[in-house]
C-alpha cells in the first residue's frame, strides 16, 4: 500500500474519535464503529475510559474561556457511563472522519452523518473527533499510551487502498 504524507489528501493518518457518555448510554457504540469500518478505515486503537479531570481539561483546553466548559468537562468525567476511546487509521481520515461526526451542532449536522442522525443538541452530541493533523496528534498522545496503539495491516489491504 502507499504511504503518503500525514495531513495532506489521501495521506495515511490517524485520528482521536470518542463516543461521550451519552453516546454510549445511548447505545451507539457499535453504529460509531460501524460507520468507520464499513468505510474502509482501520481501528487502531480502543478502550473504555473514565477520564480524570486533568485529562478532560487538557483535552479540551482551547475553549476554557467558553461558557460551556465547565458543563462539558463534568458531562465528560461523570462516570455515569466511560468514554469508548479510538485511534482510527486511513487515507484522510481526520477530515473524513469530521464529515462521518457531521458538524458539531446536531441541528446544523447534515442526514447521514452520526450527530444528524442521532442527536438534537451540541452539549449531548455523542461523540468527538480531532479537527486536524496537530490536535489529532495531541489528543491520541493525551489518551493513548504508545503500546495501546497497534500497528498492523489489513491482509486485504490492496483492496482498499490503492496507489492510483
Ligand atoms: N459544546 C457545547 N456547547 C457549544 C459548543 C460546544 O456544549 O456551544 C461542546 C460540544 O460537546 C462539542 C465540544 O464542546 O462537541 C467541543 O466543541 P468544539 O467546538 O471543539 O466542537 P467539535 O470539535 O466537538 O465539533
Ligand atoms: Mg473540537
Amino acid at each position: 500500500p502507499v504511504k503518503t504524507a500525514a495531513g495532506t489528501k489521501g495521506g495515511i493518518e490517524r485520528t482521536f474519535i470518542a463516543i461521550k457518555p451519552d453516546g454510549v448510554q445511548r447505545g451507539l457504540v457499535a453504529e460509531v464503529i460501524n460507520r468507520f469500518e464499513r468505510k474502509g478505515y482501520k481501528l487502531v486503537g480502543i478502550k473504555a475510559i473514565v477520564p480524570s479531570k486533568e485529562l478532560a481539561e487538557e483535552h479540551y483546553g482551547d475553549l476554557k474561556a467558553r461558557p460551556f466548559y465547565k458543563g462539558l468537562v463534568n458531562y465528560m468525567t461523570s462516570g455515569r457511563a466511560p468514554v469508548i476511546a479510538m485511534v482510527w487509521e486511513g487515507p484522510d481520515v481526520i477530515r473524513q472522519g469530521r464529515r462521518i461526526i457531521g458538524a458539531t451542532n446536531p441541528l446544523d449536522a447534515e442526514p447521514g452523518s452520526i450527530r444528524g442522525d442521532y442527536t438534537i443538541s451540541v452539549g449531548r452530541n455523542a461523540i468527538h473527533g480531532s479537527d486536524s493533523f496537530e490536535s489529532a496528534t495531541i489528543e491520541i498522545g493525551l489518551w493513548f499510551k504508545p503500546t495501546e496503539v497497534f500497528d498492523w495491516k489489513f491482509t486485504h489491504e490492496e483492496w482498499i487502498i490503492s496507489a492510483n
